[in-house]
């Protein structure tokens, strides 16, 4: 018989891997909630046009990477391929402009279909943040800033760069398209035939293309700075004065422009060169017109969102688990007495391991196996003067110690 498989792309988490990506969502949660962000959990699935509408019909998210499907009422669904557009769903359909500034974060599972490669599945985790409401660059600095605690407190420090680029608002944006398709149209012979297909619909995105063609000629392509109007400008500057304030280091790259329609002014990418190249592991961007586009009225939007895979690949040293205790029976009749003890310690607040089967030797060697610090043996004749065996199965140590004092003695 054929092994069953898992669809391509997908994976399934446990052991070490899946530690680590536990520990990078409570570290992210633990970094966020300090900073005021309380958790929001939206649908994994919405209305295609959810997405199709408000990431741009051009984006490779759109064009090529949803997963949609009828469902047996002959609605149109998309599994989330991102957790923005689902958020600012819930904010505007859930009435939230009266209490301004919202902030969320969320985390789960994303999909999108890609060609899986090392860093780069159809279902991944993201944990991100979104803050509504804001208007001014203290909301970049700050979920800019907290971004970074984040990977400094996962133990990345000194590994991660902050690129950062403004797209300005709608006017820069306009202005900028334009003369950047009047220099494109100049090399079209020269681009890939990705980027003249995208030259009408989407010039930015050729901005940022692997294709080395392209590359020649973005090289002197004109510097999105040069198109930002005075006001964007003057928003740039400030948020990059704040983060000069907080001593986090960055470095501005003009070609920065994000895949998303829905970006402007403020976009950001944290990235490492440790993981090849899926090396971006967090990006984000300000997105003022979304909250609109929506129905939901003139609110300002700012957030990011990170690949938790690909943060626990960075993480070197395994996960530890809780060393437990084990509780092992010597003899048929000392069985019962063992499964009260075990009760008894873990409602103490301890680990407990009871061996399933076996001889005092096999359960041993198990105990050790497990990791286990210490083995609570269970003698009939100690039982019956209400005393056991604690060894301490580091030193080999053992003592005999009263049941009364046991919970005592294992603090
Ligand atoms: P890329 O350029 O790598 O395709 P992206 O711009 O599509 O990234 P975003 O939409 O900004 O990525 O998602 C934010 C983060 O989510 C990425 O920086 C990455 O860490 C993670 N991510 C995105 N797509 C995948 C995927 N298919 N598998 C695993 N992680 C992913
Ligand atoms: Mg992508």
């Amino acid at each position: 018989m054929e092994k069953v498989q898992s669809v391509r792309g997908t994976y399934d988490l446990f052991g070490d891997a899946k530690r680590k990506m536990k520990k990078v969502i409570a570290t992210g949660e633990q970094v966020v909630e300090k900073y005021g962000f309380e958790e929001i959990e939206t649908p994994i699935f919405e209305f295609t046009e959810v997405f199709a509408r408000n990431l741009g019909d051009t984006s490779d998210i759109v064009t090529k990477e949803m997963y949609c499907f009828e469902d047996k009422g002959g609605e149109s669904l998309t599994l989330r391929p991102e957790g923005t557009a689902g958020v600012v769903r819930a904010f505007v359909s859930n009435g939230m402009q009266q209490n301004l500034p919202v902030k969320f974060y969320y985390h789960g599972p994303m999909f999108r279909y890609e060609r899986p490669q090392k860093g780069r599945q159809r279902q991944f985790t993201q944990f991100g943040v979104e803050l509504l409401g804001v208007e001014n660059p203290q909301a970049d600095i700050e979920v800019i800033s907290m971004a970074y605690e984040f990977l400094e407190k996962l133990g990345l420090n000194g590994q991660v760069t902050v690129e950062i680029n403004s797209l300005g608002d709608a006017e820069s944006r306009d202005a900028y398209r334009e003369k950047l398709v009047a220099y494109l149209q100049e090399h079209f012979d020269e681009l890939s035939q990705d980027s003249k297909n995208r030259l009408e619909r989407n010039p930015l995105r050729i901005l940022d293309s692997k294709e080395e063609c392209d590359k020649a000629v973005v090289e002197n392509a004109p510097r999105y700075a040069d198109s930002l109007n005075e006001a964007s400008q003057q928003f740039f500057a400030d948020v990059l004065r704040g983060l000069d304030l907080l001593g986090i280091k960055y470095r501005v790259n003009d070609r920065l422009v994000r895949g998303l329609d829905y970006y402007s002014h403020t976009v950001f990418e944290l990235t490492t060169d440790k993981l090849g190249a899926q090396g971006t592991v967090l990006a984000g961007g300000r997105y003022n017109g979304l909250v609109a586009q929506m129905g939901g009225g003139d609110v300002a939007g700012i957030g990011w969102a990170c690949g938790v895979e690909r943060l626990a690949m960075l993480i070197e040293e395994n996960i530890a688990l809780p060393r437990p205790i084990a509780v092992i029976p010597v003899g048929e009749d000392t069985q019962d007495k063992a499964l009260q003890i075990a009760h008894q310690l873990r409602l103490a607040g301890f680990n407990v391991e009871q061996s399933y089967s076996g001889n005092m030797k096999k359960r041993l060697i198990k105990a050790n196996k497990i990791n286990a610090a210490y083995a609570v043996i269970l003698g009939s004749d100690e039982l019956a003067n209400g005393s056991a065996t604690l060894k301490n199965l580091d030193s080999g140590e053992q003592k005999n110690v009263s049941l009364d004092n046991l919970t005592e003695e294992l603090k």
